[in-house]
């Protein structure tokens, strides 16, 4: 395909696009992923707490491609996090997702009150030794988080998944992954399809290329080295979304890019966040 790959810390090419589930029910899933794959998308965002791992498990095995040409990522949520119950989970996705390894796996989110994502990692680093994911890695860390996990476990994440879109663009984690060969990877990659597709900076980069506001804005993670996962369950902006490899921002564009940074989170702060401790 025409999408170029991430290479992770540990050799594992990853797309540098992928397709998101958050949000969309199991049976939905199923159409989605299906038609995303029929697209040309080769990896797939899903995790257990979205519950629709068996939508996504159903439309990889239905798709006809070749198990070893897909990237299929999953979280652990927070309520698993430990040792033994890590493990449990993970058989449990597996399961689901009638997958007998995952290409990616993810702590989904640090939560700081259970004080348990070291012991947690620590069942990801057997996980990774037996093979059933070929890389691991975290989501929603902070570098305080980071630094920690470091310090006290073996294997350095292969990425980290962070919200991130031109409203926050999160300097201090992409340097710190940087620094530590940890690949950065935006969640809503488009601001959920909110503001930001309307904000009159974007429109008129997009206007200027002949494309959608939304292409504008994964050619900037794109430029700026993100591996994205926009999320769609309409078929053509699924396409949509994909075509980004025909053109490209010049530096112009990708500094009134900059100038929109704003420290806008839609979502929560992994610092606060402890749903399911
Ligand atoms: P997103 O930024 O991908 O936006 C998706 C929304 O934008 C869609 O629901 C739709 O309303 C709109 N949209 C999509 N394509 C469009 C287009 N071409 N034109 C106009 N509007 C369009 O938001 P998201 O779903 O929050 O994030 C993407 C993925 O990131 C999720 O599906 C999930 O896989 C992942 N995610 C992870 C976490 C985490 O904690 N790790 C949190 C949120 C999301």
């Amino acid at each position: 395909s025409q999408v170029p790959s991430i290479t992770l810390n540990n050799g594992l090419d990853m797309p540098q696009l992928g397709f998101g589930v958050w949000q969309v029910p199991d049976d939905e899933a199923e159409k989605a992923v299906a038609t995303a794959i029929e697209t040309g998308y080769r990896s797939i965002d899903t995790a257990a707490v979205y519950e629709n791992e068996t939508g996504t498990g159903k439309a990889i095995a239905a798709s006809g491609v070749a198990r070893d040409e897909l990237f299929v990522t999953t979280k652990l949520w927070n309520s698993e996090q430990g040792h033994d119950s890590t493990l449990r989970a993970f058989d449990a996705s597996l399961d689901r997702l009638g997958l007998d390894y995952v290409d990616l796996y993810l702590i989904h989110w640090p939560v700081p009150a259970k004080d348990a994502y070291t012991d947690t990692y620590k069942a990801f680093e057997k996980i990774l030794a037996d093979g059933r994911a070929k890389a691991i890695g975290v989501s929603n860390f902070h570098p305080e988080h980071l630094k920690r996990l470091l310090a006290e476990t073996s294997v350095v994440p292969a990425v980290n998944q962070i919200e991130l879109h031109p409203q926050l663009q999160q300097a201090e984690s992409r340097a710190f992954h940087a620094d530590h060969g940890i690949a950065t990877e935006a969640w809503s990659p488009l601001g959920q399809g909110k503001g930001l597709l309307e904000v009159p900076t974007v429109v008129a980069i997009a206007r200027k290329h002949g494309r959608t506001p939304a292409q504008a804005v994964l050619r900037w993670h794109l430029q700026t080295g993100n591996i994205v996962i926009p999320k769609s369950v309409t078929p053509s902006r699924i396409k949509e979304n994909l075509d980004v490899f025909g053109f490209e921002l010049d530096a112009d564009d990708l500094a009134a890019f900059t100038a929109l940074d704003e420290g806008k989170r839609l979502g929560p702060d992994p610092a606060e966040f402890n749903a399911g401790a």
